[in-house]
């Protein structure tokens, strides 16, 4: 069983570009999104996420019952869609 833990969470504007942890995209000078500190199996990491990619993740894990994922290896969902989510209720 892998031990991860949430150490921090803030959502700054970028002072540097970023490469998103789930799509693998550049997070641009300027744009706010979403920064976690985590440790996962005794390792400390920083992740940088698009909101949209965020919340992807949080559905997938959801619906798999699992939350490991490959990093830079996933599909960045359409802002439409996140817009949707947020508006609506949680089905
Ligand atoms: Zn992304």
């Amino acid at each position: 069983m892998s031990d991860f833990a949430l150490l921090n969470e803030a959502k700054p504007k970028a002072r540097k570009p970023h490469k998103c942890i789930w799509c693998g995209e550049q997070i641009p000078v300027g744009e706010q999104y979403l920064f976690q500190s985590i440790r996962w199996d005794g390792t400390a990491m920083n992740q940088h996420w698009h909101f949209e990619c965020a919340d992807a993740q949080q559905e997938e894990g959801r619906e798999r019952g699992d939350w490991e994922f490959s990093p830079y290896d996933n599909e960045r969902p359409a802002r439409a869609a996140l817009k949707r989510a947020q508006g609506g209720e949680t089905a």
